[in-house]
């Protein structure tokens, strides 16, 4: 069914930079509806590496990317948003109004309308879909399963990886002692069993040659491409695959439209989680500013706000 929402700010993501922004937006008392196309939320570090420790946020010596998304969401759930997953957000239209701050009517692949005076892009490199595999998951699933299955097979297309080098090695030694067997270049052609999984059957990327092989389980980790997508038509400036901004608001080529973390692009730009969380913070600054003309942005730390504490239910003397 169709809805019809209306926000301060609409995030268009559900990565790392586009849950924080429901922080820093809550702290100010704005309201966000945030959108992603996948089933989930935690963009990459969901997707692309969940189990993967990282060690550059500040404060937190190590967290796998998984607890990152754990712990993001935990720190949002005071605050006022709603999610909508399964939803990609194909078109942006300026609503024709004749009041004073300019809004946006966002319409997304299920048909869903969405109004807001803000639009934050927190899109990543892109919105997600599928490809070929041969990445870190193909790679890390097999050096891991070597040690616990009583034999692992390896199905790719080309006898080249994309993985990251040091994992390709170790599947390349277990190829060797025979703990893996490499099948290259092969596409798997058919599924075999009935009521389960029997076997597949493979085709030779080269030769045509069809052969069957027998297994218990099989992973598909054909891995994600990162498309733009429909960004490319919202007629905002682009260098190359990402969106230009400012430095001191992160605006987009067009007034009330941010573009924050890694889709964004500015002089000496770095795709980290934490710069993404400084530029949200500041954008949210400023789409204050568009929701509350005239008004002074309410500045507090985190340690005197009252509202928080009484929020989280903890005194702080
Ligand atoms: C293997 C790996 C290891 C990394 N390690 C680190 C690290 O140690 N430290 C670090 O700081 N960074 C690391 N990074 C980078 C970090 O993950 C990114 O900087 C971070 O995820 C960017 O967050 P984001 O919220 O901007 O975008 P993303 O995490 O990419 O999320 C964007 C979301 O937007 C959605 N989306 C896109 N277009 C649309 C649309 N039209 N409609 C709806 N939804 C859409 C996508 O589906 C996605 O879920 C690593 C990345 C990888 C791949």
């Amino acid at each position: 069914m169709s809805k019809k929402i209306e926000s301060d700010i609409l995030i268009i993501g559900a990565g790392p930079v586009g849950l924080f922004t429901v922080f820093e937006a809550g702290l100010l008392g704005l309201k966000c509806q945030i959108i992603d196309n996948l089933d989930k939320v935690g963009g990459q570090c969901a997707e692309l590496y969940p189990d993967k420790p990282i060690f550059d946020i500040p404060g937190v010596p190590s967290q796998t990317a998984e607890e990152h998304i754990e712990a993001l969401l935990e720190q949002i759930k005071p605050f006022d948003y709603d999610l909508h997953l399964n939803n990609r957000v194909d078109e942006i239209h300026q609503i024709d109004s004749k009041e004073e701050i300019q809004k946006w009517k966002v319409i997304t692949s299920e048909q869903n309308e969405f109004i807001a005076t803000n639009v934050f892009i927190a899109a990543g490199g892109g919105s997600f879909e599928p490809r070929f595999g041969g990445g870190d998951s193909a790679l890390d699933w097999s050096v891991e399963l070597s040690d616990l299955a009583n034999s692992i097979t390896l199905v790719h297309r080309r006898d080249a990886f994309r993985g990251a080098q040091n994992t390709e090695s170790q599947m390349r030694e277990l190829v060797e002692t025979g703990n893996i067997e490499l099948k290259t270049p092969y596409v798997i052609e058919e599924l075999l069993g009935t009521d389960q999984i029997s076997g597949v059957s493979i085709k030779n990327f080269e030769t045509k040659e069809i052969e069957s092989l027998d297994c218990d389980e099989i992973l598909f980790l054909f891995g994600l491409n990162k498309k733009l997508g429909p960004l490319e038509n919202w007629n905002l400036k682009l260098n190359g695959k990402k969106i230009s901004v400012d430095t001191e608001k992160y605006q987009t080529s067009i007034e009330g439209i941010y573009a924050v973390g890694d889709i964004n692009d500015y002089p000496g730009k770095l795709d980290l989680i934490l710069c993404g969380f400084h530029e949200t913070t500041l954008a949210v600054q400023d789409a204050y500013r568009r929701c509350f003309p005239g008004e002074r942005v309410p500045f507090g730390y985190t340690t005197s706000n009252t509202k928080l504490h009484k929020k989280l239910g903890v005194k702080v003397d």
